[in-house]
């Protein structure tokens, strides 16, 4: 995919193709305890898509979020710049350490789309957002002001 520039909104087909890799991976989630299944996906700023699915542990505590999964998918091919995410799930809502983790890797500005996989077509409703929007005084080691 074409490279984004972080400022820009994302076109139609980088939207769609983001939309079904959220979709697409959220099949893969392993969550036979919740059966709360998640698919994220990260357009990085070089234009290439990670994904990552939620995968529980029956010690929860040990349970991964699909978006921190992206993310970290993402960090460890080397890409450390999310242009935009995207999150497939019932009425989904990132949690407070996934909000974090975006906010480590993304802009201000950056786009979040949030798809309900509850209603009928997702595609016609997709809710989109942005990264600072969720969480707005996101911690920041050691900034001075
Ligand atoms: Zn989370």
């Amino acid at each position: 995919m074409t490279p984004l520039n972080q400022k820009k909104a994302l076109n139609r087909f980088q939207k769609n193709k983001l939309i079904q890799s959220a979709l697409k991976v959220r099949k893969s989630a392993y969550c036979p305890y919740s059966r709360y299944a998640v698919g994220a996906a990260i357009l990085t700023s070089s234009g290439k898509i990670y994904s990552g699915c939620n995968v529980e542990n029956s010690s929860y505590g040990l349970s991964i979020c699909a978006e921190r999964n992206a993310i970290f998918n993402a960090v460890a091919c080397g890409e450390k710049k999310i242009a935009a995410l995207c999150v497939a799930t019932k009425s989904p809502k990132p949690c407070g350490a996934c909000r974090q983790v975006i906010m480590e890797f993304a802009s201000h500005g950056c786009p979040i789309l949030l798809v309900d996989v509850s209603l009928k077509d997702p595609f016609s409703n997709v809710l989109e957002t942005t990264a600072a929007h969720l969480l707005p005084w996101a911690f920041v080691f050691n900034q001075r002001k």
